[in-house]
């Protein structure tokens, strides 16, 4: 193997990091922050006494998701005419 041979294989490997890097950022970084400013997921895990105060509540996609189901359970449950045992009726 001669320096020429080494020189481009390492500029292969260093191009092929840069690609995966940059695809990363892309597509991974929006998701795993939009997954770690989750108030729902800190809470669930005990942590909230360190959630960051500056960072804005957002929530991720199963805590929506789930949500979403109990407040139309709620509605569903509302419509029918059935209450929560600490359900107030305005
Ligand atoms: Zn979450």
């Amino acid at each position: 193997m001669t320096i020429l041979d080494l020189a481009i294989w390492f500029s292969l490997l260093g191009l092929l990091l840069t690609l995966y890097l940059m695809w990363f950022t892309w597509y991974c970084w929006p998701a795993l922050l939009h997954k770690s400013h989750c108030a729902w997921c800190w809470q669930s895990l005990h942590l909230m006494q360190w959630y960051p105060r500056r960072w804005s509540s957002t929530i991720c996609k199963r805590h929506d998701r789930r949500l979403r189901a109990q407040s139309a359970e709620r509605r569903a449950r509302r419509l029918a005419g059935t209450q929560l045992p600490g359900e107030v009726r305005a």
